[in-house]
């Protein structure tokens, strides 16, 4: 009300470019309070400003960007894995695959030498060796190409060894973060009910109307600020000389608004007006 009461035309004219600076002169109602009732909207906006920093911060805590990066890396993290996993269990089938293989050569072999040493006939004795020979030669490639597969597995079991103790690292540094979060978001809440609390103490000390006022004004922006060293701390706006003026010639329990940003303008013994 008071800031649109400034606003009309009668308010222009009488306040020469005032802005919203004091109704004094304003035609519509003009709120008054003791100076000291006033002082309490700073710690009221003091304390809205907690209460709003606190509440974003028990939304926002800080840890959440780096816990959702860290999900994301786990998630690729354990894809590789797989992947890996994958590679070592293909090197494990191969060898058994081999050993398998070996195993029908031995038992060729045995059953070769079991009949080449019970044969009379020489041209069947002349098959067996040949067959021997050939199964030795199998025999041998057998093995060199398990022993190139334990090499192959010995390297998947350490690239499979390397990504679990990455994934590890993830997921450590993710509960640190998460319980470091945790704890943020209830320092937040305790700040947050503690100023509300406070809030509501310093509010019920505040007549009714001013804070009424205080109210709409906070509601869509900056309600009160103290006006300190020619400035609005509310806005951190230097006023003018003509604002400073007007403001001398007011009443200490007048009202009056910053011209820059609309709050209430506290004067106090510290104003220096
Ligand atoms: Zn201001």
């Amino acid at each position: 009300m008071l800031a649109a009461g400034s606003r009309t035309q009668e308010g222009r004219c009488a306040l020469a470019g005032m802005g919203r600076l004091s109704s004094r002169h304003g035609r519509l109602d003009t709120v008054k309070a003791r100076p000291a009732d006033q002082l309490l909207l700073i710690e009221v906006a003091g304390l809205d400003a907690t209460i709003r920093a606190a509440d974003h911060a028990r939304r926002n805590p800080a840890q959440t960007a780096r816990v959702n990066e860290l999900m994301a890396q786990r998630q690729a993290q354990s894809a590789i894995l797989t992947t890996l996993l994958g590679d070592r269990d293909d090197a494990r089938a191969e060898i058994a695959r081999l050993e398998s293989d070996v195993e029908l050569v031995d038992a060729r072999v045995a059953r070769d030498q079991e009949r080449l040493a019970s044969t009379s006939n020489v041209k069947e004795a002349q098959g067996l060796e040949h067959e021997l020979a050939s199964l030795a030669s199998r025999k041998s490639a057998l093995e060199d190409a398990e022993l190139e597969l334990m090499e192959r597995l010995e390297t998947a079991d350490a690239a499979v060894a390397e990504q679990e103790a990455i994934i590890a690292a993830t997921n450590d540094e993710g509960a640190r973060v998460s319980a470091e979060g945790k704890a943020a978001v209830a320092a937040a809440t305790a700040s947050w009910e503690a100023a509300t609390r406070d809030r509501a103490a310093v509010a019920a000390q505040v007549p009714a109307e001013l804070l009424g006022l205080y109210d709409r004004l906070a509601a869509r922006g900056v309600g009160a600020g103290l006006l300190r060293r020619r400035t609005c701390e509310g806005c951190h706006m230097v006023l003018s000389g003509t604002d400073l003026q007007t403001l001398r010639q007011a009443a200490d329990d007048d009202v009056v608004m910053c011209p820059e940003c609309g709050a209430i303008l506290v004067r106090s013994d510290e104003t220096g007006l």
